[in-house]
């Protein structure tokens, strides 16, 4: 399936009603952390990048936010109109949990799932996507493992009125086909990666016909044509700086919905694959830890198959396998680490954002490993006290939850992020069963 002439930008509010409970503005916490984060440097020199060097891929907007140390970036009307399609996301109190637990820990989740996506990752595609029709960019490229990023991406793209081309890796693409449904659905156009429309793909091909390719690879097809194509930009669903940034609308309404009902989070529990909605969930409660003295715990769960924060070095290390991207300074098992085919695809990345990285660093945040078993399980415990099937990737926080409220002795506010619902992941939930 192929999308004909370039579609009409549409980036001008249309005056609908926006409801006050969704954020004004984005929560930068690169204003409150006490050291700076350190930058990234470029792969040539091993210079801090300058805002020329990211101008082939970005838009100028998305370059200022990367670097900013501003606290709040004013969300443009647009994208809250459509922020108003979904958000504010509930916070729910899993009471039916809780009672099926006999613990006496409070516990709310933050649902990212009801989004037209699935998950959080429409909050900054629908910011990039923005950003980049205001800036004259007609195409968007990007990379896609599961398909959660491309389908959001997709969506965006749908909405704000420009073409997206998406390179899902070999694997996912022939196993997982309801994602590039999706996004073919939403007007995309999903290649297999490596693809023959590359030189990096043609050069992968060549070498291995029947390779089934890596996230790596496909990042090095989407830059090549990005880069090839003056109106073209590409687009990343976690890990940069501004990414971080968009999500943070998350962890800003759920404190808000938890004031308003009188609770105060003791311990916020995230998934982290390469940190966006961790971040996004977290970040809130750790500038108010760091401005006003509160003492939130945040914990960031990921795989123990893929343990980057846990296990990993805190050095620099490029994005990419072939050693394209900007050096980031990030927890990282090294970019040729190959995790294995675990059922969470969203949480089979090498490294760690820069900022997540560094709160780890600083002590602002915690991080626990969890077992692929040990995540279904919990799961499966979470669909049936309360109804919602949560992503794969989701279970990690509840798996690490759970267990953090069945060993509670007090009535602690305990928060997951749910980050995605596991309605398209069935068949990873059916072969646990
Ligand atoms: C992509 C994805 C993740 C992992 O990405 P982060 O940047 O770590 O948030 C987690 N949950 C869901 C549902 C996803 O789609």
């Amino acid at each position: 399936m192929t999308t004909s002439a370039a579609p009409t930008p549409r980036i001008e509010p249309l005056g609908t009603v926006v409801p006050s409970t969704v954020p004004t503005h984005w929560y930068n916490l690169a204003a409150d952390l006490p050291e700076p984060c350190p930058p990234a440097l470029h792969p040539g020199t091993r210079e801090p990048l300058v805002p020329a060097d990211l101008a082939p891929l970005f838009p100028m907007a998305l370059i200022a936010q990367e670097v900013s140390t501003e606290r709040w970036i004013e969300i443009p009307a647009t994208v809250r109109e459509i922020y108003a399609l979904w958000r504010p996301s509930p916070l729910i109190r899993a009471a039916r949990l809780e009672r099926a637990l006999g613990t006496p820990a409070k516990i709310f989740y933050k649902y990212e799932g009801l989004s037209p996506a699935g998950s959080h990752k429409p909050n900054t595609a629908i910011a990039q996507a923005y950003y980049n029709a205001v800036e004259g960019i007609t195409k968007l490229t990007t990379e896609t493992g599961a398909g959660q990023w491309g389908a959001s991406l997709s969506m965006a793209c749908a909405l704000i009125g420009l073409q997206c081309e998406v390179w899902q890796v070999r694997a996912s693409y022939d196993s997982k086909p309801y994602r590039r449904m999706q996004m073919e659905t939403y007007g995309g156009v999903c290649h297999p990666s490596p693809s023959d429309l590359t030189e990096a793909g043609r050069a992968m091909l060549a070498a291995d016909p029947d390779t089934t390719g890596s996230l790596g690879m496909a990042i090095s097809e989407a830059v090549e044509v990005a880069v090839g194509d003056p109106k073209a930009h590409y687009a990343l669903g976690s890990v940069l700086n501004h990414v971080m940034l968009h999500q943070s609308v998350i962890g800003q309404e759920a404190l808000a919905q938890l004031d308003e009902i009188g609770e105060v989070a003791d311990i916020v529990f995230g998934c982290a694959g390469g940190g966006s909605n961790l971040a996004g969930l977290s970040f809130p409660f750790l500038g108010r830890n760091l401005r006003e003295g509160t003492t939130t715990r945040v914990v960031a769960c990921e795989p123990a198959a893929c343990p980057s924060l846990t296990q990993g070095e805190y050095r620099y290390d490029f994005g990419d396998v072939a050693g394209l991207t900007p050096l980031l300074k990030m927890h990282t098992l090294g970019k040729d680490f190959v995790p294995p085919p675990i059922h969470a695809g969203g949480l089979r990345y090498h490294g760690m954002a820069p900022m997540v990285s560094h709160a780890k660093e600083l002590g602002l945040l915690d991080a626990v490993a969890v077992e692929q078993q040990d995540a279904f399980a919990a799961g499966i415990e979470f669909a049936r006290a309360e109804g919602v099937i949560p992503a794969p990737e989701s279970t990690h926080a509840v798996a690490a939850a759970l267990a953090h409220a069945r060993a509670a002795t007090s009535d602690e506010t305990i928060v997951i992020g749910l980050s995605g619902n596991g309605v398209l992941d069935l068949p990873a939930y059916h072969q646990y069963v």
